[in-house]
């Protein structure tokens, strides 16, 4: 027997892990899991009975082209099928992004601290990635991801909201930085927490992609839609971009439970946003009480807040996880709490209060 493995590509070997939310604690009084940025409430009831029903068939694919949910994407947002594409959520869209424009040599610039998955998906794709620190305010520095495009400048993510820091930019800003950015040049605005957004100024990616075909919005049922589980997210974008995105999805990657979800969740909008203005409600009162007791919150149009902790980072989630609230720890950086029902919300706000007059 030969003593040597299959060979690998090389480029995996600097690939990091992707780290999931800590799930809460099955033995405790109580726990609530604040590390996904997962939407706390149940599935709506004419949600639910349409997944019910398609699971009567999954003995079958799916319909690979997503049809039906297409068709409704197309209504909702007033743009032609052809400029969609959906995708196993929208890291399997952004996957496929990355799949249809980089590869070796090719440089993918992105913020930094951002969606964690930004680093993992282009080093997978071989392309370099090139990671552009967050301002002082933990908000992009749009200027400066500017300056770092190159000639080899494939795809450039711009995360609005951010992930984990829930900063925003505003329009003015981002219309700034895109008419800096070359035409050839593919910007991705990552509009997971879109729906959570309250501040007018800052603008809807949709709008932003009809004036200009290098721009493709990224979408999830994920947050506001509360389908996490189900995995369905999807692009708007001009042709080419959103031909190429059909063409790298995994085959049948879709299932019919989320395609048939999905529908069903952009025909109960008007519940469901509802359910997102409570979360925007809590969000306001999480942001002031944690001021209030001294903390420094960057402002957030997310589903969450973030705390730079820096050294304390794994002694305040600790802490967090014993009272039965578990955090997302970035060690040595900071943590991410999402915001939950209102019972983890009073948790939380009471161990972070006691945590700063311990520290
Ligand atoms: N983009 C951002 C900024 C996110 O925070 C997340 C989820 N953590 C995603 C994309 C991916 O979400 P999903 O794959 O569930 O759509």
């Amino acid at each position: 027997m030969s003593e040597t493995s299959p060979k690998l590509r090389a480029e995996l070997d600097g690939v990091p892990t992707y780290k999931p939310g800590k799930a809460a604690a099955a033995d405790g009084p109580v726990a609530y899991k604040l590390s996904s940025n997962e939407n706390p409430y149940p599935p709506l009831p004419g949600v639910m009975e349409r997944v019910v029903a398609a699971a009567q068939a999954f003995n079958r694919y799916p319909d690979m082209a997503c049809t039906g949910l297409m068709n409704e994407l197309a209504d909702r947002f007033g743009v032609p099928v052809t400029h969609l594409a959906t995708g196993t959520g929208s890291v399997g869209v952004a996957q496929q992004l990355l799949q249809s424009t980089s590869g070796p040599g090719d440089e993918v610039v992105y913020a930094w601290r951002s969606f964690e998955a930004y680093p993992i998906i282009t080093r997978i794709s071989g392309a370099t990635p090139v990671q552009v620190p967050l301002t002082a305010g933990e908000v992009h520095d749009l200027d400066a991801m500017a300056d770092a495009v190159t000639d080899r400048t494939r795809l450039i993510f711009v995360c609005n909201p951010n992930n984990p820091t829930g900063t925003v930019v505003r329009r003015a800003e981002l219309e700034r930085f895109l008419d800096r950015v070359p035409s050839d040049v593919l910007v991705v605005l990552d509009e997971a927490y879109r729906e959570f957004i309250r501040d007018p100024e800052v603008p809807d990616g949709v709008e932003i992609y009809r004036e200009r075909p290098n721009v493709a919005v990224l979408r999830t049922f994920s947050k506001a839609y509360g389908l996490a589980g189900l995995r369905v997210g999807f692009a708007i974008a001009h042709e080419p971009v959103a031909a190429a995105l059909r063409k790298t999805a995994v085959p049948f990657g879709v299932t019919q439970l989320a395609q048939d979800a999905a529908v069903a969740s952009l025909r109960a909008e008007d519940e469901l946003l509802g359910r997102v203005g409570a979360l925007v409600g809590e969000r306001a009162r999480v942001y002031e009480g944690l001021v209030k007791q001294g903390w420094s919150v960057p402002e957030t149009q997310a589903n969450f807040v973030w705390l730079r902790l820096g050294e304390r980072t794994a002694d305040f989630a600790a802490v967090c996880e014993k009272a039965g609230v578990v955090v997302r720890p970035f060690p040595g950086e900071g943590v991410r709490i999402t915001i939950g029902e209102t019972e983890a919300n009073d948790l939380l706000l009471h161990t972070a209060d006691a945590f700063l007059k311990a520290m």
